[in-house]
């Protein structure tokens, strides 16, 4: 399922991650010979790609996103 980009944040080992509008994050890494994002390394190049739609494979499963369970994981 197309979901648009709402935002970027670093995981814990340095990697690009990608915010989507469902709730799910993706990995968008610069790791090159393998995956060419030179983009992904600048904030004017993150910018430029907010708003832009990526497949999400965790919506086409039915994934609840990480929040989501996050929160129903809580209790008193
Ligand atoms: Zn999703």
């Amino acid at each position: 399922m197309k979901q648009p980009i709402t935002g970027f944040q670093l995981d814990d080992e340095g990697h690009w991650v990608a915010r989507l509008a469902c709730g799910h994050r993706q990995h968008v890494r610069h790791q090159p010979p393998f995956t060419h994002r030179l983009w992904v390394t600048t904030e004017a190049g993150r910018a430029e790609k907010i708003g832009v739609e990526l497949d999400c494979p965790r919506c086409d499963a039915f994934e609840w996103p990480d929040h989501i369970v996050a929160q129903a994981g809580q209790r008193d």
